[in-house]
């Protein structure tokens, strides 16, 4: 093993995952190192919700295999938000107290540590005040500092966020990266993002892998955007061959 593989927090060998008979995810290799702020890029149905569902083991993979060397206790989740199914009468604290629950257990009990983590959690993100609120009535932005919030409250190791910036305004996304930077500067948590937009990640991404099915490039997102995938060939579909651009 090289030492890049002994820094990796996750690794992806040959990972595809179909839906019956139809594929989702194609023949797809990277591995993310320990401090990365890692984003997955691609159009609409590229396939990076099933991706990141198949690292968690969500969704079962057809080939292929996923070595998450922080184990699913190390990792946090924030699943991409389907429209506004938000109706549920639960309050901020319940929602973000949740988040120190292990899988597995049926009936939540929330001891003194817990309650410990999840006001911790609710100072960090900026939440506190909203603690009683209903979370049918929290904006875009507040309502992803909950999710966030929710997720690192046993401040795991690794973070995957499924488009967590969609249909926030550009205030609340410019708060949201704040508060992301944050951790992965302070907290040194490694960070697995997934975007439709290249540009907008472009700026704080230490490298991008860029989906459409297959896997089109994984580097920095200078050389993607110093067209360093333009000199690759292309299949007979016309899709670009994958290019790897060492970081
Ligand atoms: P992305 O997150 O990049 O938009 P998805 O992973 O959600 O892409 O979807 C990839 C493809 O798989 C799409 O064609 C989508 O319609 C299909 N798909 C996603 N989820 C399911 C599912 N539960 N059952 C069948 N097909 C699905
Ligand atoms: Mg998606």
């Amino acid at each position: 093993m090289n030492r890049t593989d002994d820094k990796a927090l996750l690794s992806l060998s040959h990972v595809s995952i179909a839906y019956g008979s139809i594929p989702a995810v194609a023949d797809v290799s990277f591995s993310v190192e320990e401090g990365e702020f890692f984003c997955i890029v691609g159009a609409n149905g590229s396939g990076k919700s099933t991706l990141i569902r198949g690292i968690l083991g969500l969704t079962p993979l057809t080939k292929g295999r996923v070595d998450l060397r922080t184990g699913l206790e190390g990792t946090a989740y924030v699943p991409q938000v389907e429209g506004t199914d938000r109706d549920f009468p639960a309050t901020v604290w319940e929602i973000v107290l949740t988040g120190t629950q292990r899988r597995g257990w049926r009936v939540p009990f929330y001891t003194r540590a817990d309650k410990a983590a999840a006001e911790a959690a609710l100072s960090t993100f900026e939440i506190a005040d909203l603690a009683g609120r209903r979370i049918g009535k929290l904006s875009g932005g507040q309502m992803q500092r909950v999710l966030l919030a929710r997720a690192m409250c046993r401040w795991p190791k690794l973070l995957l966020l499924d488009e967590p910036c969609s249909g926030l305004d550009e205030e609340s996304r410019r708060a949201f990266y704040v508060l992301l930077a944050r951790l992965h500067r302070e907290r040194r948590t490694t960070i697995v993002m997934v975007s439709h937009d290249l540009d907008e990640v472009a700026e704080r991404a230490s490298r991008v892998a860029v989906m459409a099915q297959r896997l089109l490039f994984v580097g920095t997102p200078e050389a993607w955007r110093g067209g360093a995938w333009k000199a690759s060939s292309f299949d007979s579909e016309g899709v670009p061959a994958f290019v790897e651009v060492p970081a």
